[in-house]
Formats: structure tokens, C-alpha cells, sequence
């Protein structure tokens, strides 16, 4: 049997094993923490269970799609449930807009923000559809030569949608109202990428979002984990959790197996990194072997945000909030540059507010709720201190929250933990303590211009999860599995 070892158990990690252990290879995962999963992970303690990562699931179908992969029926395994209203989005002046799944809701929301505005919503759709249409053939693609981007008609179609533009500045061709400019253009927060610098296509991201739905599977999205890590080992993969792999062996340009923390020697007929990518070159594989992907030129390569988490356990109930919420503040140029220009610590940060108790309270004791706040931050090629900065934020983050949820929070917090950029560094190996993914997605870092999944200069060396192509996000590292599973069985079929 031809062996495989994956370092990490990222859901792309995850997917890779589940694909390669059912296409007949042996998979051993071998993984840092003692809890698989890494940015998708959970914490329980005191009956609290609470997503520490990502909460928003589009493009169920990428789910869908590798449960089917292997035999499974994902529907069966796992109660997906619908949310709606997607978000409620606060605004500074004690305002708000409800983005509802619900296209006739959503159209009178627009109208109620924006007199006329109903009839801009639907064009600002479709022009979504027509880039998310186009886009997927950029995205669901292994490249191996440039001239795989140079899909004259596709480049055509979506240079008419304006997909080369900022997306910012096309959401205000749509919207007059800055509330809706704000509302319709966040979703590249979620690339790690500034609305004011991304381009114009990924309001794909949107529209997957609103037309496409938000789903939430009970229990959390940590169900998803480990549904998969119990199918990985029903299919007879082994998953060693705790267990840091130190460095990749490589024998005459070939890696041969890992070297882990222990000492111990394991060898396969291939080994596939989950771990972030940069991390994967500079710390795994040994210098001269680095002919590609230098410390130089991956020092060059920009980063994506980090993010600053507090999660909160509640001796109460809210049923007057939404399961999903953002917060933006006034200044909301002032707040992305502060993250993605000068990388200081914003003023007055935006957050992303995620109540699951509203929706699932099994999350919790009965009677008390879950409060999961999420504030993008500068990853730390900045210079804050987080010993200093993270009381200052958890006391800006509990004022908003304040006034958004319960003047009374305080007193009513029985749980607490939070989690800073640092505690992304070191606890899953991500360079500059990124949070959604290391490398961001500007035109030069996407496509066949991110890392390929295959190394170029050892052979057997092949990458899955945000690192790679297609990029950030559950929906994108689960394809990333998908197209290292496909390149891998072409190569060793
Ligand atoms: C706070 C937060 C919110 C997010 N929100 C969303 C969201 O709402 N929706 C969405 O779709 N996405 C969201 N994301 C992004 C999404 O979670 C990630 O892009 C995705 O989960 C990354 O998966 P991955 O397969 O690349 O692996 P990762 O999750 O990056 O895991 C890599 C694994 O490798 C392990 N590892 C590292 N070094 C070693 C070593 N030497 N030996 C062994 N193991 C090692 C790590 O411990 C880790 O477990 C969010 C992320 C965060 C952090």
C-alpha cells in the first residue's frame, strides 16, 4: 500500500485524509495539539462548547461534495440547519440592517436603508452570480502552467463584470447609502483582504453568502471535525494527536517521511503539509532544499490579518439577538487601515458577534448563553505589544458588546477566554500570527499565482489547506483537498 503522512489536521488536512485513506493510500496524520482541527477548534469547559474559529459555513455543497467523496451522505451524518437572517450588522449610531437569506426580506430591508435601493440589490446579485460562475473555474483548478489562467473567454466575461476593480468602490456603483456600502462589501474581511483593496470579484463571496445560504450544524461546527476525524479512522487512517512534526526527510530531493519532535523516524512513499505553508518551508524543510520558496521571498509575500477573541459565557439568555451579528465601527477606513496599513491597533475596532446559544443551546447549561466576538487586528508584523493591548481591547469589546446585547453583561459573565495573535503563532505554527490564513489574496497570491499545491523542488512534497491555492476559508481548504487528492492520484496512479 502506498503511505502518506499529513502534518496537521486543518479541515484540509482532514479532507486530504479522508480522500487519499478511501482512494486506497495508508494515511498517518500527525498533529501538533492534543485537539485536531487547528483553526477550526473548540474549547469545552464548564459545560460552555464554543467554536474558537470559524462560525460562518457557506458553500455547503464543498461539504457536501467530500462526504460524497468517500461514500457518505453528509445530510445523514450531520443536522445542518439554515440561519436566517445571515447577520444582523450594527452601525455606531444605534442603528442596524438585517441581511436575510429571504430575497423579499433582504429587498425590503434594502428599501428601508435606501429608498429605490431594492432594484440595485438584485443587479448587485446577479452581477455576484455572473462572477461567482465565472470565478469557480478559476478556483476548483490544479495549475500547473500559466497558460492555465489564460482562459481568453472566461477573462473576457470577467473582466464586463468589472471583477479587476476594487470592490469597495463597484459595491458604490450599487449603493448610495454608506450602511449598504459597508454591508454589501465586508466579505473580503474574510480573505483577510481590506473592501478597500480587494478586487471587485470577490463579491462572489457575497453572493455565495446571501443566495447561497449560511448553515449552521448542530453542535457547532466542531461537529464537522469530528465527524471527520471519526470517519478518517473508520477508514483506517491513523491520526497521532499531540505529536509536532520537527522536519521533513528528504533523500536525494525526494522526502521520504518525517522526523518528529520525539526523534522518531516514520517513514511514507509521500508526505503532504497542512500545516501553514510558510512555516511548512522555513521551519520543515531543511535549507537546501529551500530553492523555490526562500526566507527572502517569503518574507516579501503579504500576510493576512490576525484577530483578537474573546469568548464569553453567559448566565443569561438573549432572545432579542441574532445568532450572527457585526459590529462596524464609524470610522471604517480609519479601522482597515489601522489593520492592514499601519498595523496598529484600531481606535475603535469593528467585530464580528456570534451567539450559537440563540440557535443551539446545547452549547451551553440551561438558562446561560455563548458570547464569541471577533475583532480583526494587524498580524504581528506590526509592532503591539499583546500584553499590553489585549486588556484594552477586552474592555472596548465588552463597552460595545454592552451596549449591543445587555448593559448588565458583566455581572453576568460566569466563563471567559480569549485568544490574541500570539496565541495564533504558537499554538498552530502560523507565521506573523495570522488568523483566517497566512498568505492574503491579492491577484498575485491567488490562483496559479499562490503556492502550488507540489513542491517544486522535492518531489513527494505536496501542500493542502489556505497555504495553497485555492486559499482561505472552510468552503476553499476543502477544495484544496480535493485538487491535492486529484494531482496525487494522476501522479501515483
Ligand atoms: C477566528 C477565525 C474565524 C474564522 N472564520 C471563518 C468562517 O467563519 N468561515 C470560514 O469558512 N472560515 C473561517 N476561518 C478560516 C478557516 O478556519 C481556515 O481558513 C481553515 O480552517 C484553515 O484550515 P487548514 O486546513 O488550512 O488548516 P489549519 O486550520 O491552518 O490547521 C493547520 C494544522 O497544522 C498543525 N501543525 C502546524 N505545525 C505542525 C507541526 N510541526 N506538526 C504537526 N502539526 C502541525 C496545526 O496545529 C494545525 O492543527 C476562520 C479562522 C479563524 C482563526
Amino acid at each position: 500500500m502506498t503511505s502518506v503522512i499529513i502534518i496537521g489536521s486543518g479541515l484540509g488536512g482532514l479532507a486530504a485524509a479522508l480522500r487519499l485513506q478511501h482512494a486506497g493510500f495508508q494515511v498517518t496524520l500527525f498533529e501538533k495539539q492534543t485537539r485536531p482541527g487547528g483553526r477550526s477548534s473548540v474549547i469545552e469547559e464548564h459545560g460552555f462548547r464554543v467554536d474558537t474559529g470559524p462560525t460562518i459555513l457557506v458553500m455547503k455543497d464543498t461539504f457536501e461534495e467530500t462526504y460524497a467523496a468517500v461514500g457518505q451522505d453528509m445530510n445523514r451524518r450531520l443536522d445542518m440547519i439554515q440561519i436566517d437572517p445571515n447577520y444582523r450588522i450594527y452601525f455606531h449610531d444605534d442603528t442596524h440592517v438585517d441581511l436575510y437569506a429571504n430575497m423579499a426580506e433582504l429587498a425590503a430591508e434594502v428599501e428601508r436603508i435606501e429608498p429605490g435601493a431594492a432594484e440595485s440589490l438584485f443587479d448587485f446579485i446577479g452581477a455576484g452570480a455572473r462572477k461567482y460562475a465565472l470565478g469557480m473555474d478559476f478556483v476548483v483548478r490544479n495549475y500547473d502552467h500559466i497558460t492555465d489562467i489564460a482562459n481568453p473567454r472566461a477573462g473576457l466575461r470577467l473582466l464586463r463584470t468589472g471583477s479587476h476593480r476594487r470592490l469597495y468602490k463597484q459595491v458604490g456603483h450599487y449603493f448610495k447609502s454608506d450602511k449598504l456600502r459597508k454591508a454589501f462589501s465586508f466579505h473580503s474581511m474574510f480573505l483577510g483582504l481590506s473592501p478597500f483593496d480587494a478586487l471587485a470579484m470577490y463579491s462572489l463571496i457575497t453572493y455565495a453568502d446571501l443566495a447561497r445560504g449560511m448553515w449552521y450544524p448542530r453542535g457547532g461546527i466542531y461537529s464537522i471535525v469530528e465527524d471527520m476525524v471519526a470517519l478518517a479512522e473508520q477508514l483506517g487512517a491513523q491520526i497521532c494527536l499531540g505529536t509536532p512534526v520537527q522536519e521533513i526527510v528528504i533523500e536525494a530531493g525526494r522526502a521520504v517521511g518525517v522526523r518528529l519532535e520525539s526523534g522518531e523516524v516514520v517513514r511514507a512513499d509521500m508526505v503532504v503539509s497542512n500545516a501553514d505553508l510558510p512555516y511548512t518551508y522555513k521551519k520543515l524543510v531543511p535549507a537546501a532544499y529551500r530553492k523555490q520558496y526562500t526566507d527572502r521571498r517569503l518574507d516579501k509575500m503579504q500576510y493576512a490579518c490576525s484577530g483578537y477573541l474573546l469568548y464569553l459565557g453567559v448566565d443569561k439568555t438573549y432572545s432579542h439577538m441574532r445568532h450572527q451579528a457585526l459590529y462596524f465601527s464609524e470610522d471604517y477606513r480609519a479601522n482597515l487601515d489601522a489593520i492592514f496599513k499601519t498595523r496598529t491597533l484600531p481606535a475603535a475596532p469593528s467585530f464580528h458577534l456570534n451567539l450559537p446559544t440563540v440557535t443551539d443551546p446545547s452549547l451551553a447549561p440551561e438558562g446561560h448563553s455563548l458570547i464569541y466576538v471577533l475583532a480583526p487586528m494587524p498580524n504581528l508584523q506590526g509592532s503591539v505589544d499583546w500584553n499590553e493591548a489585549a486588556p484594552v481591547v477586552r474592555e472596548q469589546l465588552l463597552t460595545q458588546i454592552e451596549r449591543l446585547v445587555d448593559p448588565d453583561l458583566r455581572a453576568h459573565i460566569v466563563w471567559e477566554r480569549e485568544y490574541t495573535p500570539v496565541d495564533f503563532e504558537q499554538g498552530i505554527n502560523a507565521v506573523h500570527g495570522t488568523a483566517f490564513g497566512s498568505f492574503s489574496h491579492g491577484f498575485f497570491q491567488s490562483s496559479y499565482f499562490r503556492p502550488h499545491n507540489k513542491a517544486r523542488d522535492i518531489q513527494g512534497l505536496y501542500f493542502v489547506g489556505q497555504g495553497t491555492y485555492p486559499g482561505v476559508g472552510m468552503p476553499m481548504v476543502l477544495l484544496s483537498a480535493r485538487l491535492v487528492t486529484e494531482r496525487i492520484l494522476r501522479e501515483w496512479n
